[in-house]
């Protein structure tokens, strides 16, 4: 799984079955970018300017991750496992690292029981 950045992507590619959408605001997206799943669950709640610097908000998305897993969130549960191991998660961040997708495919790992150290 990867994170990959929805303006980098031709139409065609955003279409692809592979493509999920995990921002906000998904329906108004899906009308602009043509891509056909979208998670709007796992969008970031957290907001860039709002609740600190991109690399914050991505921070404090990870500890509100967790703390879904931890408290057994099913929705959320659900949301994650619902991926596959070959989907390409679509934001609009320009670094995939400091994207809160790289925290889902983590917590897709964790969930799913894959060593991320391995990788
Ligand atoms: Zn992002």
């Amino acid at each position: 799984m990867e994170v990959v950045n929805l303006y980098k992507l031709s139409k065609d590619e955003c279409c692809s079955d592979d493509v999920v959408f995990i921002g906000r605001n998904s329906d108004h997206y899906k009308a602009k970018f043509g891509f056909t799943r979208a998670i709007p669950e796992l969008a970031n709640p957290f907001k860039i300017g709002v609740d600190g610097e991109r690399g914050e908000c991505v921070l404090k998305y990870h500890k509100w991750l967790q703390q879904q897993i931890k408290t057994k969130n099913q929705f959320i549960i659900r949301a994650i496992l619902s991926l596959k191991e070959t989907d390409k998660l679509a934001c609009f961040c320009p670094d995939p690292l400091k994207c809160h997708g790289s925290v889902i495919i983590r917590a897709y790992n964790y969930l799913k029981g894959i060593d991320v150290r391995d990788k």
